[in-house]
């Protein structure tokens, strides 16, 4: 279908990487719609390792890549990333495409998000304190400046200046920190538009063109659907919106352009940071899964928790997206385990037990899973079928949702996908 969103289903870190590689062979664009530089999306061809935090990850495939709107942009990193890609022999001049009304990430962001996080202490949300969610706050508030910016000296000049007046009070006042130099930043920042111009482009034309002349275009989030600004599990949540309808937004297209929802789900949960977790699995076999899944984060190494499925919150997934089909990653992970309980329904602290994602915080952070066990299949996944057991997971997975299971990971490598019909 010539527009695809790829989305992930949990609280990220699914394997959207490698799902969007997949894809990216047959498509002819790929955008990265939300988030900043704490995405890490983590790629494996061969011997080498890609974790990819910019970039859409079409790049690896040699595709034209857009970055919208939507996202935020931390110049440094970025171009650390296009070195690291050239000199791994990947082109990026003339492939990569930065929306000019994207926002950049500040020294100042950066310094706030990490100032603010020390501050909560046991209240902090777990941001990878990379000031991404500073810089989406300022673009709200207005005083945010954008890729565009850095191309007139003149207004750049002077968006600093008036951003920096404001963050070097809170800076100093509020958390006792060093202030920032207006001309030490301009200067700073003129140097990276030399570099940042020939990318900058007209990224809502570029898609609408590509869809026009029947291209296949493919949408990637970063994060995940319960780390929704709007429909997640707030205040532990990302200051974009990764469910897909973020995608329209961020690439100014309307939303009866995109044809298909690709969900991404492990086959269990993992959650980063602070936040209720129904699922989360009790005992030893929480560092069983997290051993043998590898989870800890792409970019901070933190230990990722590690719970059994959650149809309740998937199921929540399947609605905010939209989704048409749904990848199931990392089963393999699964293949050691002799049972396996999935989550079919929450049972809340009036007694009562419902399928659907409580709307209310209070009912979500004291509901209890209620499982149901379903049988492992204890030997590896390999070869072009699934295990009787393992399939008979999948088909549960999809039947309780509504929504076929296209795709099955069943392991790291980039080939290590089941395509199911
Ligand atoms: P993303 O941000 O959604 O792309 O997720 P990450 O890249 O942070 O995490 C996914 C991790 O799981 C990466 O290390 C992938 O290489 C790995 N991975 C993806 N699919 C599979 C799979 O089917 N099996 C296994 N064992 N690992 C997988």
């Amino acid at each position: 279908m010539p527009a695809t969103v790829i989305v992930g289903a949990q609280w990220g870190d699914e394997g959207k990487g490698k799902i969007v590689d997949l894809l990216a062979q047959d498509s002819d664009l790929v955008c990265r719609y939300q988030g900043g530089p704490n995405a890490g999306h983590t790629i494996v061809v061969g011997e080498e390792t890609y974790k990819i935090r910019a970039v859409p990850s079409g790049i690896i495939r040699g595709k034209p890549s857009a970055i919208g709107a939507g996202c935020v942009i931390d110049p440094a990193v970025l171009f650390a990333e296009l070195d690291d890609l050239e000199a791994r022999g990947h082109r990026t001049a003339g492939l990569v495409f930065v929306s000019g009304n994207a926002h950049l990430i500040m020294p100042w962001h950066v310094a706030l998000d990490g100032a603010r996080e020390r501050k909560l202490g046991n209240l902090q949300i777990g941001t990878t304190r990379r000031g991404i969610g500073p810089a989406y706050a300022d673009k709200a508030t207005r005083i945010g400046i954008r890729v565009q910016d850095v191309l007139d000296p003149k207004i750049l000049r002077a968006k600093i200046e008036l951003a920096i007046a404001e963050k070097n009070v809170w800076l100093e006042r509020v958390y006792g920190l060093e202030p920032f130099d207006p001309a030490e930043v301009v200067a700073t920042y003129e140097g990276y538009a030399v570099r940042l111009r020939p990318y900058v482009a007209d990224t809502s034309l570029l898609v609408d063109r590509a869809l026009r002349e029947g291209k296949r275009v493919l949408f990637e989030g970063a994060q995940g659907t319960l780390l929704d600004l709007d429909h997640g599990t707030y205040p532990f949540v990302t200051s974009s919106s990764p469910i897909a309808a973020g995608a329209a937004v961020s690439f100014g297209i309307g939303p009866n352009r995109i044809d298909e929802v690709l969900g991404v789900s492990k086959a269990y949960v993992t959650r980063v940071g602070e936040g209720p977790f129904p699922s989360e699995i009790e005992g030893p076999a929480q560092e069983r899964v997290r051993e043998l899944g590898g989870e800890f984060g792409t970019v901070t190494g933190r230990e990722r928790r590690c719970g059994w499925l959650d149809l309740v919150a998937l199921r929540y997934a399947v609605r905010l997206n939209g989704m048409t089909s749904l990848a199931l990653t990392k089963l393999d992970v699964l293949s050691t385990f002799a049972e396996l309980p999935v989550c079919v329904r929450y049972r809340l602290p009036d007694g009562s037990e419902t399928e659907e994602f409580p709307a209310h915080q209070s009912d979500f952070h004291h509901c209890r899973p209620v499982f149901e066990t379903l049988q492992g299949w204890e030997e590896e996944l390999e070869g072009p079928a699934l295990p009787e057991a393992a399939l008979g997971y999948v088909r549960f997975v999809g039947g309780a949702l509504g929504v076929p299971v296209t795709l099955v990971g069943t392991g790291q490598a980039r080939d290590a996908v089941l395509a199911l019909s």
